[in-house]
């Protein structure tokens, strides 16, 4: 057992606030990490606030979890101590179905589903008696927090040339438009479209580009056009109508990354003939799309939903070999709060990542 201090909401409308807890020793196929840096995502927002009706309280969220293998379990062999390492979204996954076995663990079959990194089963209702889930119990805890223990199959190697802080959010913001965009194809040349410009727009922005593709981010923020520009991009106002006027039937891919119900209508024009408008970002219900449009040029309109294992490594890998990554605010953990108001209006430039020495000195100084 490791004596832990993570930050978490004990309700839907409660501030995070300290939880002190314990994380089991790894188990022979585990390892245990010490934190470094933990990026805050919008599904954090989402989540410590029931936003999906699915939280189990108390919640510690984190899903772009950095830090250093500081044991490993007996018969786990592929992270040594000291390795830079990270952990994304999952935890776990059944490891037996089609989708597992086809290397898409983010798209597990099993009968839980994937194990997430936070919030673990995703069932509602199942509050722990004791409050030490660590992981495969009630509930998991995520990365706003002094240590996690994971399986070792689903920690990704950080490559030499990657700061940590500037690798946290590729484990979710990169991974989660990376993989659309290499399902769906895009490649050098294409005119990609980016709908939403904050922490996964960010990310999609520099992936597409570093592809060869044209990018285009649509933002409602006119200070944001000129780091559209700043990122060799073009920005376009979503209200923009003689923009989408001009640019209708020319993009070969957009990916929308707005976290609210929205309209895809005003975009689906704007896709040439049989090209794919994928939604990240609102898992939700959006209103209707009128089908004339979409068959109207045979078109498609998609989800996706995180990345798997193998895209993570390879996205963190590309991140590194291109020489980009997020654009980030480091925090102390103490300023989460105000944090998730930020990223609630639209304002973070363009995504916080909590530097854990912060919460390690917490702990430390309610030790003394
Ligand atoms: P951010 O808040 O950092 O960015 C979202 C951007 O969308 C904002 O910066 C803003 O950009 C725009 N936006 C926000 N609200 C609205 C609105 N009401 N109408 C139009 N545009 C809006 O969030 P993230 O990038 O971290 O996450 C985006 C969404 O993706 C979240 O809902 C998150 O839960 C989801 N997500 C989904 C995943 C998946 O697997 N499918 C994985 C990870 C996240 P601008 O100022 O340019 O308009
Ligand atoms: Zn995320």
């Amino acid at each position: 057992m490791t004596k832990a201090l993570g930050y978490a909401a004990k309700h839907s409308f409660s501030k995070l606030k300290p939880l002190e807890f314990e994380r089991d020793a790894p188990k022979p196929n585990e390892v245990e990490i010490d934190i470094l840096f933990c990026g805050v995502c919008h599904s954090d927002i989402h989540q410590a606030k029931n936003e999906w009706s699915n939280t189990v309280y108390p919640c510690v969220p984190g899903h772009e979890v950095v830090g250093r293998i500081a044991s490993v379990g007996s018969a786990a062999t592929k992270h040594k101590v000291g390795d830079l390492v990270g952990v994304g979204c999952m935890i776990d996954s059944c490891r037996e179905c089609e989708a597992c076995k086809a290397g898409e663990e983010n798209y597990c079959a099993g009968p839980n589903s994937w194990l997430a990194t936070y919030n673990g089963p995703m069932q509602p209702a199942k509050v722990s008696p004791t409050g030490t889930n660590t992981y495969g119990r009630d509930n998991t805890y995520g990365g706003y927090s002094t240590s996690i223990v994971v399986p070792e199959d689903f920690v990704l190697k950080i490559p030499a040339g990657l700061k940590p802080e500037v690798a946290a959010p590729i484990l979710c913001a990169g991974v989660t438009t990376y993989s659309p965009m290499k399902h769906w194809g895009v490649k050098a040349g294409d005119k990609v479209g980016i709908i939403g410009f904050g922490g996964l727009g960010d990310m999609a922005a520099k992936i597409a580009k570093a592809l060869g593709a044209e990018v285009f981010l649509f933002t409602r923020s006119e200070e944001k056009l000129e780091e559209a520009r700043k990122l060799g991009a073009t920005g376009v106002m979503e209200d923009d109508k003689d923009a989408f006027t001009e640019h209708k039937g020319s993009f070969d891919f957009l990916l929308s990354t707005i976290p609210e119900k929205h309209d895809l209508n005003p975009f689906i024009p704007l896709l040439k003939r049989d090209k794919t408008i994928v939604v990240v970002g609102a898992l939700d219900n959006l209103a209707p799309v009128n089908n004339m449009q979409v068959a109207g040029q045979r078109k498609s309109v998609a989800g996706s939903l995180i990345g798997n294992l193998a895209d993570t490594q390879e996205i963190l890998d590309f991140c590194a070999e291109h020489n980009i990554g997020p654009d980030i605010q480091i925090i102390p953990i103490q300023q989460i709060n105000d944090a998730y108001d930020m990223v609630e209006d639209g304002e973070v430039r363009f995504r916080y990542v909590i530097d854990i020495a912060s919460l390690k000195q917490e702990q430390a100084e309610s030790a003394a």
